[in-house]
């Protein structure tokens, strides 16, 4: 084992499993407790069953994330240290302020990516698992299809590259990222004018349910995953919906019972139901204040 293999693994297990791991946990029982007590969206499904199968599709991409995905972005920063190649090496800033630059970057190269993933029908197979969900909370964070996971090892290692972010800035945001999706993904139901403040810089639970819509037009907006300027800069933004009209899930894939953790891990490799017109008898021509 050469020198840098080992900086490379002391560097995760320092910042990533001994600070963003308990983190993560800290934060997933504080989102788990919150959404509980103050539940933004009415459940449609039995919340047990659901956490089972949001965990056991979850382990073979965790698994991917921390000994595949980490390991390749971390070498690229060091990569990159040293043939000087990347933004970060073009001027010559603070260390604070390239962090920042190479966070932005990295964050709009999620942007792009989650929007790949809904347009092109290849991503979108693997991207599909995730919105099946008819529920939208925490555990849904976690419900991730394996083969998404290495699709985004090439276009966020590119990105990474590009970036020039250093390995500590890296290891960082992926923390920054997994904290994010845990909390856009809860259905904690913030103060109203404190959640609409937050949501000027950063994506919340209102924001990203809407994502979650079975209306295409709306699923086809919110695709920011830390800062929600992205969707704001690009027009993909809309907040136009109250939450207790928002139906989650693919009209498509709309039964329950069908959507077993077997079928879930097959999904992808199976041939791709078209997304259905959704029809519902909800009236939404009403006067209520919306988001
Ligand atoms: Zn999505």
């Amino acid at each position: 084992m050469g020198r840098g293999q080992k900086t490379k693994k002391a560097m995760i297990r320092s910042v990533f499993d001994f600070i963003g791991v308990p983190v993560l946990l800290l934060l997933f029982i504080l989102f788990f407790i919150a959404e509980s007590k103050y539940q933004l969206r009415k459940r449609v499904q039995a919340r047990f069953k659901r956490i089972v199968i949001n965990f056991i599709v979850s382990i073979p991409a965790f698994t991917l994330l921390r000994f595949l995905f980490l390991p390749i972005m971390v070498w690229l920063a060091f990569k990159n240290e040293t043939i000087q190649f990347g933004a970060n090496y073009i001027y010559s800033l603070t260390l604070w302020m390239e962090g920042l630059i190479a966070f932005l970057i990295l964050d709009y190269g999620n942007y792009l990516w989650h929007i790949l993933n809904h347009k092109l029908p290849f991503l979108w197979r693997f991207h599909l698992v995730h919105h099946t969900d008819h529920d939208l909370d925490i555990t849904t964070a976690f419900r991730f299809h394996f083969g998404e996971l290495i699709g985004s090892v090439f276009f966020r290692g590119a990105i990474t590259f590009l970036s020039g972010a250093s390995p500590v800035t890296v290891l960082i945001y992926e923390i920054f990222f997994e904290a994010a999706t845990q909390f856009h993904h809860s259905n904690w139901k913030l103060p109203f004018t404190f959640e609409k403040m937050l949501n000027k810089l950063i994506v919340t639970p209102r924001m990203h349910g809407i994502h979650h819509s079975v209306i295409r037009a709306e699923t086809d907006s919110n695709f920011s995953v830390i800062f929600s300027f992205w969707d704001r800069i690009h027009k993909t933004i809309n907040l136009n919906k109250r939450q207790q009209q928002v139906v989650i899930g693919v009209p498509s894939y709309d039964d329950q019972k069908e959507l077993t953790i077997g079928f879930l891990l097959k999904l992808p490799f199976t041939s791709i139901r078209p997304w259905k017109k959704y029809t519902s008898d909800i009236n939404t021509n009403d006067n209520e204040l919306k988001y």
